[in-house]
């Protein structure tokens, strides 16, 4: 983007996303009497495909803001702002790291730093490319620049240590934006962590100027009534376990979510049964969590129904929770009978990809495989994770509610195959009697409530609420629907809301708040990832590609990748040749540079059906022939816009 003289400029790289959701990320950039600008960024996540492509996640291209081995620099950043710990905020940090990008210094809660430097650490990103992580908490404020300071603030999330960031900027001295940013929240008691506190909030918005207000949007369709709260989750959850007494049970949820993993550990301990942590990510969400109570975090204690100096210890509950990962799932089985068995498992949006299959889906398949002592599976079920027997004494509680553009088919189809086996099945969310979660995400009334205890209580409340100062609220994270759906609940005076998607900038200056025209969708560059990148090929993996979920060109040293998503029509024939003549393009650049491009896939595939997927390897002289080749298969599946998400 073009430099900012005078003024602040936001640019929505991923977040606000008219196709998929995820990938949340912010540039602010600030400069004044044409100085070189600074640049922050709010959350570098990642961004997940669908399962018909071939990569496991996706990211904005930001070779040009931090130093890499790819791509000049042209637009620094000077620092991090990390809001929590979910995926889709922190999800490309690692990856880049992996690619050996210098990230800057970031800033977070020290929940999430621990997130950030547990994923450094597991995918052994060298100690050089391992980022500084400062801890901040809500009375601090990082001066980026004398015109350009950010202060953290304490929200709720389905995770711990979550914020929410105001970021002042000033021209000749003078306010020029004052951006509050909500990051993902909600407003009710969080088990872990701070939390959103509204007398703290009041204090900490007091001495801050406010100008805009972005709003997470995830749940902006939603009313009062799906909010439970924490002690609800549990007490619903002890309900069906109460019904379900004999039974061995399971619990699926998102690897991430410290709520529900939290919700599991309390039912367990209220109903006697011992856990099973099963899953790698879980493994690490529960190792933060214990060291929370090893530091004796008085929220975590007291959830657990714990009182000062009584002794508390997750190996009365939670099998091998010291050395979790040793938590051996055969020698667990045969040592505790079903009724005493509370298995916590991941896989909870159906994840089925080949070779990759959740836990829940080969049992749902009845895979046989075995399980090592060090409870590595061998044999057909390739996850790496146990896979348990299901019966007709078996109860399972899937808690995360599927994203039904995306898994709404899957899930279903998991659902009938586990009853199939004769298991019961309880399903979050659906009816009150069943609902024992609830989401991350604030709905309308508290986001009603967020912004009225923003401009009620900021540093300029008497201007914004005349009428004097405009104020202007915008709709971020999620797909176009919900990013609509808050704007249109926002449309009032004075407010005026902006509806952004990403690539969109606005610019402030101290006359005035626009739009400006950034890049095209068309034109923003994403770089693709394939997980195996992160089990010993390193950066030769990332992908540069230019549409997400489309299409991705793979430009590493020896090779160039042209993914191929067949339509059937003729539109879609076009845009085949125009990503055939793309890769060639690349493969010449690469030529130039005198790396040889000598061996290009084609990868054809039909959407929504795998089996379609056939590749094809050409030399770059071939590639060339296929300039004007028809795609060879047909299929009306057509691709679904994304869904609400959960994280
Ligand atoms: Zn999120
Ligand atoms: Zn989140």
């Amino acid at each position: 983007m073009a430099k900012t003289k005078q003024g602040t400029k936001i640019e929505f790289l991923g977040g606000n996303n008219e196709y998929r959701i995820g990938a949340n990320s912010i540039l602010i950039e600030h400069s004044e009497n044409g100085e070189e600008p600074k640049r922050i960024m709010l959350d570098v996540g990642a961004l997940f495909p669908p399962d018909w492509v071939h990569y496991d996640a996706a990211l904005p291209d930001m070779s040009s803001y931090f130093p890499n081995p790819y791509n000049q620099v042209t637009e620094p950043v000077d620092g991090l702002f990390i809001t929590h710990c979910h995926e889709d905020h922190i999800g490309a940090l690692v990856y880049l790291s992996a690619a050996k990008y210098e990230l800057p210094k970031e800033y977070t809660s020290g929940f999430t730093r621990d997130f950030i430097m547990s994923q450094m650490h597991k995918n052994n990103i060298p100690e050089e490319f391992v980022p500084e992580i400062a801890t901040v908490k809500q009375s601090d404020t990082i001066a980026i620049a004398d015109n350009l300071k950010v202060s953290p603030f304490n929200v709720s999330h389905s995770t711990g240590g979550a914020l929410g960031f105001h970021v002042l900027t000033t021209v000749d001295g003078k306010n020029n934006a004052g951006l509050v940013f909500s990051g993902d929240y909600h407003l009710g008691k969080v088990p872990f962590g701070e939390g959103f506190d509204e007398e703290a909030y009041k204090e900490f918005i007091r001495d801050k100027f406010v100008s805009h207000i972005f709003v997470d949007s995830t749940s902006a369709t939603m009313s009062a009534d799906n909010v439970v709260t924490f002690d609800q989750a549990v007490a619903n959850t002890v309900r069906e376990l109460e019904k379900h007494k004999e039974k061995q049970v399971f619990s699926a949820v998102i690897a991430r979510s410290v709520q529900n993993l939290a919700i599991d550990l309390k039912a367990a301990k209220d109903t006697g049964r011992t856990v099973l942590i099963a899953g790698a990510g879980l493994k690490q969400t529960f190792n933060i969590l214990q060291k929370r109570v090893k530091d004796n975090d008085p929220k975590v204690l007291e959830i657990f129904g714990i009182e000062d100096g009584q002794r508390f210890n997750f190996e009365d509950f939670v099998y091998k929770a010291s050395d979790v990962e040793r938590a051996d799932p055969q020698a667990y089985l045969s040592k505790y009978p079903p009724e005493q068995r509370y298995m916590i498992i991941s896989g909870a949006f159906a994840e089925d990809k080949e070779g990759r299959k959740s836990c829940l889906v080969l049992m749902s398949e009845q895979n046989k495989a075995t399980v090592d002592a060090k409870g590595k599976v061998k044999g057909k079920g390739q996850s790496g994770h146990p896979v348990f027997t299901v019966d007709n004494n078996t109860l399972f509680m899937l808690r995360q509610r599927p994203i039904e553009s995306i898994n709404g088919d899957k899930h279903r189809a998991l659902v009938s195959r586990l009853q199939a086996l004769g298991s019961t099945v309880v399903l979050n969310g659906d009816t009150l009697d069943t609902k024992y979660q609830r989401t991350g995400h604030a709905n309308k009334a508290e986001t009603e409530k967020f912004i009225r205890l923003t401009i009620e209580n900021c540093a300029n409340s008497k201007e914004l609420l005349s009428g004097k100062q405009p104020l202007y609220i915008v709709a971020i994270h999620g797909d176009a629907e919900q990013l609509k759906a808050n704007e249109e609940n926002f449309k009032r005076e004075p407010a005026k809301t902006m509806f952004c998607l990403n690539t969109d900038q606005i610019m402030i200056t101290p006359d005035k708040c626009e739009k400006i025209a950034g890049k095209s969708f068309d034109e923003q560059q994403w770089i693709c990832i394939e997980a195996h990148s992160m089990r010993g090929y390193g950066a030769n993996d990332i992908f540069i590609f230019d549409m997400c979920d489309k299409h991705f060109i793979k430009q590493d040293n020896l090779f160039t990748i042209v993914n191929v998503s067949v339509k059937a029509n003729r539109k879609a024939e076009k845009e085949n040749n125009y990503r055939i003549n793309k890769a060639i393009e690349k493969a010449k650049e690469l030529e130039e540079q005198g790396i040889s491009a000598s061996n290009i896939e084609i990868r054809r595939q039909v959407r929504g059906d795998k089996k379609g997927a056939k590749i094809d390897r050409y030399t770059y002289e071939e590639i060339k022939n296929l300039r004007d080749s028809k795609p060879k298969s047909k299929s009306k599946a057509r691709y679904k816009r994304g869904g609400r998400e959960e994280y």
